[in-house]
């Protein structure tokens, strides 16, 4: 955040739950290096359809403009070697080479930054998250509000029975959950009423 001027790679992480306001405050470092005149690139993965393929849209509609890729190296491929912030939204969808890339980048003197899900459905550590918090040379954990009790929440909370790992969704299919609301096992509950309930 506090950038240094010059050719010193860095790397910040922004994690948290859904609706913790991670894209936001990418969306608004991003603003910040634009303004100040620096070369920015962005990224997103290229699954993440849901609301515009060449824009990062924040659930509170900030937006700004993105590359959709399907993988680590294909961002690598696609970084224009002049840009001087290379921003990225949903890290966790872009699979483990992402911690190299990052890495690279970020020796090559550019400035790295990403969001992503620190967590996943069950609540276990969604990677390559963990790894990239590791190598990162700064931190931000973002919380969002349990939609239950109104405590400050870190899960991500699944409503709708699936044990896919990766199901794309906003309102209505998740939400965020304190530690004492989050129920991992509820979309299995789900499954199990519904096939009892007749068509
Ligand atoms: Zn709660």
């Amino acid at each position: 955040m506090n950038v240094t001027k010059g050719t010193i790679g860095w790397i910040e992480v922004i994690c948290g739950p859904m609706f913790s306001g991670k894209s936001e405050e990418l969306i608004r470092r991003l603003r910040r290096a634009e303004i100040a005149r620096q070369r920015v690139q962005i990224f997103k993965p290229a699954i993440d359809r849901r609301y515009a393929q060449d824009q990062i849209v924040s659930h509170s509609d900030l937006r700004i403009r993105s590359e959709a890729v399907s993988n680590a190296a294909e961002l690598q491929a696609r970084v224009d070697v002049r840009a001087e912030v290379i921003g990225v939204d949903e890290g966790q969808f872009l699979g483990p080479e992402l911690v190299e890339v990052a890495t690279r980048l970020a020796d090559m003197g550019k400035r790295v930054l990403i969001a992503g899900l620190d967590t996943d459905y069950l609540g276990r550590p969604f990677h390559p998250m963990p790894e990239l918090l590791a190598v990162a040379d700064e931190i931000m954990k973002t919380l969002a509000i349990c939609m239950q009790c109104g405590n400050p929440a870190k899960h991500t909370q699944r409503l709708v029975a699936s044990s896919d790992l990766i199901v794309v969704g906003a309102e209505g299919m998740y939400e965020a959950r304190c530690r004492r609301c989050f129920e991992p096992n509820l979309a299995a509950v789900h499954a199990a009423t519904a096939t009892t309930i007749p068509d």
